[in-house]
């Protein structure tokens, strides 16, 4: 009796295991199909919506009947509609070039498909995607509102003012003025930081498969997208760590930071994994090396023009 029972409980017991390997196998299958299907999205390019085929409009500005979404004459919209609230709502955020949902869309492809959106927008994929630096002046003016709305995290000019007065050595005094300066001009901070970096990948990458021979403009180009995606990441970890941890709006984990640089890299210029990591780190040491070649050099100069010896 007590034997039977105990054979039968491990009977069940390989029957429940058999029935979760297969619910698990299925979960696996299913998660590997999403996978696989989202990996196939991340190479689609974005494909443009068909021409309207409605009847003809006639166009309300120069007068030409034509069919399809723009004036082939003068390029007025179709959509060219009376003012209506709706109307001056898109109009307030045309003056950002807004109107479209271009800017949602690239902010969505830069987190989830950044390297192959940036180059397809190389490739000529440019319509469906905010220009660059239009999009990096956008993100550092919201960025400037919202860091004026939270609790100060810049350091005023009259911290800077009693650390020069204080017996402070100059590369104290220096270190304060560049981290100001870099915090009152974010966005020509960002700029410098990756001119330098588009010109250093420029070489690194020149081979890659996926960007072979790319000029330093598009390298350029393609920092500034990859630094709008720093500044949106930043800005999401922010948010989600708000409460418990204060941090400036555009600052992110290095090391997120950096496996997120490899990623980039990756899908855009299609290199190997190892390939991909050992360039990474040398463009980084090397934009170190620079930055600390003109720390040195400010310090030198404040040295013999600044500071009364
Ligand atoms: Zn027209």
């Amino acid at each position: 009796m007590r034997m039977g029972q105990c054979r039968w409980s491990i009977v069940i017991y390989f029957v429940t295991l058999h029935r979760n390997s297969i619910i698990m196998a299925a979960i696996i299958a299913t998660l590997k199909d999403r996978w696989m299907q989202f990996r196939r999205w991340q190479e689609t390019p974005y494909v443009a919506p068909p021409v309207s085929t409605d009847e003809s409009t006639r166009c309300l500005n120069c007068g030409d009947t034509f069919t399809g979404n723009y004036c082939p004459r003068c390029g007025q919209t179709k959509k060219t509609r009376r003012f209506t609230v709706h109307n001056a709502v898109v109009n307030f955020f045309e003056v950002w070039g807004l109107t479209n949902s271009a800017f949602l869309r690239t902010v969505i492809h830069l987190l989830l498909r950044p390297g192959r959106m940036i180059g397809d927008y190389l490739r000529g994929h440019r319509q469906p995607y905010f220009p660059p630096i239009r999009m990096l002046f956008i993100i550092v003016a919201v960025f400037v509102i919202v860091d004026y709305l939270l609790p100060q995290f810049v350091p005023n000019p009259q911290e800077l003012g009693d650390a020069m007065n204080k017996d402070t050595t100059t590369a104290d005094t220096v270190f304060k003025m560049v981290d100001l300066w870099m915090k009152e001009h974010v966005a020509a901070f960002l700029i410098i930081l990756h001119t330098l970096m588009a010109v250093i990948n420029t070489y690194l990458f020149r081979k890659s498969p996926r960007l072979p021979s790319s000029t330093i403009v598009e390298n350029f180009y393609a920092q500034i997208y990859i630094c709008c995606q720093m500044l949106i990441l930043g800005f999401i970890s922010m948010l989600l760590t708000f409460p418990f941890v204060f941090h400036r709006v555009d600052e992110i984990n290095e090391w997120i930071g950096t496996i997120v640089y490899v990623l980039d890299y990756k899908q855009l210029y299609g290199m190997s994994w190892w390939g991909t990591i050992w360039r990474t780190a040398v463009s980084f040491a090397l934009i170190l090396a620079v930055l600390m070649l003109i720390y040195v050099l400010i310090i030198l100069a404040y040295d013999v023009y600044v500071s009364p010896s």
